[in-house]
């Protein structure tokens, strides 16, 4: 019987599983558990859903974790057309499996999907495909401090044809990785290059979608940075105003405790940022969202009006910047306890550790 959810009409996914003969003994589970460097292991099961033109969603099922079978003419391969989320499975104390906010999520997933001109997979569904990845694999979603399971939902344009238009043919899937801290020696601050010879994203292009070609742009400048012993890259708009990092949002705290953060089509809105800032108007503090230009940052920090900068984004949370240089200029950053009080109090929410007064959490387990 197909079950008719009944405030959106949509029948709901059933799911043909199919169970992985090779899964992972628990005793190699708990070893990949143990220390897990970012996306470098994943679960035994993974989602797959099918998408046409004439057929619409079909064919969702839970399958073996493993290799996609693509035809050399695969419109992805050829022009990119490509978008991906990232999300966290947080196990809490009496071992229930929770996430944050995936309604938010899964309309970035519309969002950028409309861009890339790719079809947009119900929310509904979204939250159903991390629930049948969970049902599956949710032993796979460690306890210990700071881990969670990460959830890579992506979609690409799989019709094999090499004639520039959108493709007829699509899938959808979920893929999980088991991960600790994103940066190792946990929150310390991060030092940032400033590209000033490449940009992520222009007036009118995908910035604001999440899709592999903004990575695909960002690794040079990244690469740079590392060149240049730094971390992580920020970029600049045309007109030199402040866009955010390869993958990570960012947050000016002023003097009198505003907290200033970019706005513009070309950046990617990050459900972390706004979870944040939420939280800080939760304290009182003032929210803005406005350009920032390189030359008010760098003046702020030396006049002291600039008492804080951090970048947050799912993989690392909140990462304090405690440098910041370009190609003739090399400028401390002043470090402050908001970032980190911040942090602290998004991961006990996520976590279960405090109340979750917002509403944010999504059960995915039982
Ligand atoms: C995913 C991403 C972010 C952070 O978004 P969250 O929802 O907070 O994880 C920021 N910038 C870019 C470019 C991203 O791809």
């Amino acid at each position: 019987m197909t079950l008719i959810d009944i405030e959106t009409g949509l029948p709901e996914l059933e799911f043909a599983v199919t169970k992985n003969l090779a899964a992972k003994s628990p005793a190699e589970r708990a070893e990949l558990l143990r220390d897990p460097a970012f996306g470098t292991a994943f679960t035994d099961h993974m989602v797959d859903i099918c998408w046409s033109v004439g057929g619409g969603w079909h064919r969702p099922r839970v399958q073996p974790y493993g290799p996609l079978s693509l035809d050399p003419a695969a419109a992805v391969l050829h022009y990119g057309q490509e978008i991906f989320e990232g999300i966290k499975a947080y196990r809490h104390q009496d071992g229930s499996i929770h996430t944050f906010r995936p309604r938010q999520n899964g309309l970035r997933l519309q969002r950028s999907a409309r861009r890339l001109a790719l079809p947009e997979l119900p929310v509904d569904y979204f939250i159903q495909s991390l629930k049948a990845l969970i049902s599956v694999d949710g032993d796979w979603v460690p306890d210990g401090a700071d881990q969670s399971l990460y959830l890579r939902p992506f979609m690409f344009a799989k019709e094999a044809f090499l004639g520039v238009r959108p493709a007829n043919k699509v899938g959808y899937y979920v893929i999980a990785s088991p991960v600790g801290a994103y940066f190792k020696g946990g929150a310390k601050p991060v030092s940032i290059w400033l590209s000033e010879d490449y940009a992520r994203a222009g007036k009118g292009g995908t910035g604001a979608a999440k899709t592999g070609g903004n990575y695909a742009a960002s690794l040079l400048p990244q690469a740079e940075a590392y060149e240049q012993g730094c971390d992580q890259v920020v970029f600049l708009d045309q007109d030199r105003n402040v866009e955010e990092l390869g993958g990570m949002n960012i947050v000016f705290v002023m003097k009198d405790g505003t907290l200033v953060t970019p706005q513009s089509d070309s950046i990617l809105e990050g459900v972390t940022r706004d979870s944040l800032l939420q939280l800080a108007v939760d304290r009182g503090h003032k929210v803005v969202g406005r350009d920032v230009s390189i030359d008010e940052w760098r003046t702020g920090v030396d006049s002291g009006d600039i008492v804080e900068v951090f970048a947050c984004g799912t993989a690392a949370v909140v990462a304090p910047i405690g440098v910041l240089k370009g190609r003739d200029f090399f400028q401390e950053q002043p470090v402050g306890p908001l970032a980190l009080s911040l942090r602290e109090e998004l991961t006990d929410i996520q976590y279960g550790r405090v109340a979750d007064r917002h509403d944010w959490l999504v059960r995915l387990d039982g």
